[in-house]
């Protein structure tokens, strides 16, 4: 039976996700966050948890992950985008598209768009989304190969194709939420419900006047290297 535990860093308001089987105890861990390693590695520890991957839904610009040391420490792969150009030895080959853990398998989506790096994971009743889609909002595209038509699309063909009530866990919140659902964002999401345009998401993209992300010039170079030193 697939768990999904949901974990927060009060730093850069990032969710990291351990997505496990409760009769195999075999893992995934989504997103891990440089500064609470000691915490993650304590519950896959207390939970008996077999790491199958180490997951990144995209190279952050926010936080440094911790993806590198933790797919060492627990002799776990890791996945990220071919796109990010990263070697390490643990890197698994995601042509395939799919990941084992227990008896449930983890679907990997290219969902470029917020970053040209981005990959959301499905397994049966959640979406993973990284900052492609979030509760009621999205990520921004200005950065890192962002483009407002290749999100657009992403979120319309990878995510707001899956079932309604596909519960969508984000890799950000920052007004205290947790989660949504496929259906409640085709409808009330702010930027790509189902009634906005791609001109008007483009319009609604160009016109955020967000400042420059205060971490990234730090952060993108540390997870360009996994998070290791
Ligand atoms: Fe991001």
């Amino acid at each position: 039976m697939i768990k999904v535990r949901q974990l927060f860093d009060y730093d850069s308001y990032t969710y990291t996700y351990l997505v496990y089987d409760s009769v195999s105890h075999e893992g995934i861990l989504i997103d891990p966050v440089s500064a609470q390693i000691d915490r993650d590695l304590k519950l896959i520890k207390d939970l008996n948890i077999e790491m199958k991957y180490v997951c990144e839904t995209h190279i952050h610009a926010d936080h440094i992950t911790s993806c590198g040391r933790l797919a060492e420490e627990l002799d776990a792969g890791i996945i990220v985008s071919e796109r990010a150009g990263i070697s390490h030895p643990r890197l698994a080959n995601i042509l395939t598209k799919s990941l084992n853990f227990g008896s449930e398998t983890l679907h990997i989506l290219h969902t470029p768009g917020h970053t040209e790096t981005c990959l959301s994971f499905y397994t049966k009743g959640y979406v993973l989304t990284g900052d492609a889609l979030l509760i009621r909002k999205c990520g921004r595209t200005d950065f890192q190969g962002g483009s407002n038509v290749q999100l657009y699309n992403s979120v319309r063909e990878h995510l707001f194709t899956l079932p309604d009530d596909t519960v969508v866990f984000p890799g950000h919140d920052y007004t205290g939420q947790t989660s949504s659902t496929i259906g409640e964002e085709k409808l009330l999401n702010e930027r790509l419900n189902l009634s906005i345009s791609q001109d008007e998401f483009t319009e609604i993209m160009n016109n955020l006047n967000l400042p420059y992300p205060k971490s990234m010039d730090e952060a993108v170079p540390a997870n360009l290297k996994l998070g290791i030193n």
